[in-house]
């Protein structure tokens, strides 16, 4: 039952209860279930064949967008397709191939460090353990779980700036540091929820519960979150803040996966395909 506290005209007001462990893992799993519904289609939003792929493609997604990323990333798996090609490369041509990403330098560094790691260490396999992934260089618990959980089925959590400002907006953490957040995070859930749990969060990150914005008029979990009205609540204008395909746009992928391309059929007037498609 909610408290009651007296208010500057002597009004008393309600206040919430605190929510119980039992209170707060039934909601999160509603949300999370909530979310497999309205995004039955996520995915990582990353273009990748095999685990090096993904591996570099998750170091070169560091501040730039995945969509540049994938724009990027066909040119330079051609020239460099495996580890030890990569590994010889000269650093000059790696860094004018993945210049558009940003931190060109610092990033290609990683790649010839990754890749020569890989070649030496683990036999030009990209290892599938978290403790072996995280010695590489440029590569931390985020990018190992990314590539745990969707090149070796390994659950993860993955910990962004979108999972980590909805799962504090969603009332699950009040942890700014990504490792307290996997680690809260993750205890709500059963382990084989958290890599889809990841992406639908980052999901909705991207195209509803913005940063600055968050559209909350629109958000098909408002009624689950503690945080509704902290963005727009005016339904029509909640609406026109929507991005990527819930707000009639591109995807980020150049290579989307079946499902999202099946989804999109189901969009009333919606048949453009997505960046290169098709
Ligand atoms: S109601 Fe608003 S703050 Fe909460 S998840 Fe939706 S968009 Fe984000």
């Amino acid at each position: 039952m909610a408290k009651a506290g007296a208010t500057a005209k002597g009004k008393t007001k309600r206040v919430p209860k605190p929510e119980s462990r039992v209170a707060l893992v039934r909601r999160a799993r509603r949300i999370n279930r909530e979310l497999a519904e309205v995004y039955s289609y996520a995915h990582p939003e990353l273009d990748f064949d095999n685990a090096f792929q993904l591996l570099v493609a998750t170091v070169l997604s560091a501040q730039t967008t995945d969509l540049r990323v994938n724009q990027t990333t066909p040119m330079l798996f051609a020239r460099y397709p495996t580890p030890e090609e990569m590994a010889t490369a000269d650093p000059e041509e790696i860094e004018q191939l993945i210049r558009p990403t940003g931190f060109f330098r610092a990033k290609a560094k990683s790649l010839l460090g990754l890749s020569t790691a890989i070649r030496d260490r683990f036999g030009g396999e990209v290892p599938g353990r978290l403790e072996d992934l995280v010695t590489l260089p440029g590569v931390g618990r985020k990018t190992a779980n990314v590539v745990l959980g969707n090149a070796f089925g390994i659950p993860g959590i993955t910990v962004d700036t979108h999972f980590g400002r909805l799962a504090r907006r969603l009332g699950w953490t009040t942890a700014q540091d990504p490792e307290t957040i996997e680690q809260e995070v993750g205890s709500l859930f059963p382990k084989s929820e958290w890599t889809m749990l990841s992406h639908r969060l980052i999901f909705h990150g991207r195209r509803v519960c913005h940063s600055r914005k968050p559209a909350c008029g629109a958000c098909p979990i408002a009624p689950l979150c503690p945080s509704y009205g902290e963005g727009e609540t005016d339904p029509e204008k909640a609406a026109k803040l929507l991005k990527y395909e819930m707000g009639g746009g591109d995807g980020q992928r150049l290579k989307p996966p079946a499902p999202y391309l099946d989804y999109l059929k189901t969009l009333p007037g919606a048949s453009k395909p997505p960046q290169g498609a098709g």
